[in-house]
């Protein structure tokens, strides 16, 4: 399907598709037609979906939480991945439809849960909305959610531009008890200096570090680092994409206190998450 190219095209480097002359008006089509999808997606129900992605304590390897993750299912296209969909709705002025249907499904969903944390992913547009704070927190009295369970992770991107809004949203969401994780955390502007000043608990390593250990020189040299300002600096670490053992247990030497990754346990519909309650933690101690 000639949409494919435009998935790639897209996941390549956003927009590098619009300088091929009449190729511009095919893909800009496409484009448009995906959008429109996107639109009617966020009408119907069952369209877009909420998988969650499991986050074990690294001590205990206990299930202390969750990262609710979107998911599109489209009738022609099948599966649509978010680094596609989160832009084309950031672009398309849907982003806090489409970040307000993530949370709600969510609240409702893990309220009664047996873990503590239920993190869920902000674009920047979202943050830096005067209304914003009001929003969530309307839908965390609406659901019944206690503001201690939710972390919401913002990229370093969004915090680096420190609009007053964004500044006004994070204060009166941190009043109410909801906590903040600094996402992809290595790949922005962010220096290790400046974590001191982001109104943040938690960092979450970019997995691009996570899987450099043993064949980048210097990435177990940067996560020690980022592990060890944090402690200092009272921040809670996640490490994020570990897929072996051996990634596994080194993250557990650093002191890093939480785990995530297609190792431990991939994004799940609601209903696989839920057979997991019923047992014991996923994965015994290396
Ligand atoms: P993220 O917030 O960094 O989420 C983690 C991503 O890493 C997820 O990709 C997850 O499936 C993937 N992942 C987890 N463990 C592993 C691993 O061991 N190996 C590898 N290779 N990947 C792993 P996903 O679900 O495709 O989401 C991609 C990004 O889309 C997210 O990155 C987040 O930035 C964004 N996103 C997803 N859902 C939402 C949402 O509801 N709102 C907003 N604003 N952004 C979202
Ligand atoms: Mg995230
Ligand atoms: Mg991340
Ligand atoms: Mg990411």
């Amino acid at each position: 399907k000639a949409d494919v190219a435009l998935y790639h095209a897209k996941a390549g480097g956003r927009s590098s598709y619009a300088f091929f002359g009449h190729e511009m008006d095919l893909t800009l089509a496409m484009r448009k037609g995906m959008e429109q999808d996107l639109r009617n997606a966020l009408d119907a129900t069952g369209r877009i979906q909420v998988h969650y992605q499991p986050l074990y304590a690294a001590d205990t390897n206990r299930m202390t939480g969750v990262e609710a993750l979107a998911r599109w299912s489209d009738a022609e296209r099948g599966w649509v991945a978010p680094d596609l969909f989160i832009p084309l709705s950031e672009e398309a002025g849907l982003i806090e439809k489409l970040g307000e249907l993530v949370l709600r499904q969510a609240c409702l969903d893990a309220v009664d849960w047996p873990i503590e944390t239920l993190a869920v992913n902000v674009s920047a547009l979202q943050l830096n909305n005067p209304s914003f704070a009001m929003r969530v927190t309307s839908i965390l009295l609406e659901t019944h959610m206690d503001p201690r369970r939710l972390e919401i992770e913002v990229t370093e991107s969004a915090l680096s531009e420190r609009r007053s809004e964004c500044r006004n949203n994070i204060e009166a969401l941190r009043s109410i008890g909801v906590r903040f994780a600094l996402d992809d955390f290595g790949t922005g502007f962010s220096s290790l200096g400046r974590l001191q000043t982001l109104e943040v608990d938690r960092i979450k390593i970019d997995r691009s570090f996570v899987q450099g250990f043993g064949h980048s020189n210097g990435d177990e040299a940067i996560v020690q680092a980022i592990i060890n300002l944090a402690r200092a600096t009272g921040l809670s670490t996640t490490a994020e994409g570990v897929e072996t053992e051996s990634q596994c247990d080194y993250l557990r030497k650093l002191g890093c206190d939480q785990l995530q990754g297609f190792l431990l346990s991939r994004p799940l519909p609601k209903g696989d998450l839920q057979e997991l309650f019923g047992g014991v933690s996923a994965r015994a101690s290396a």
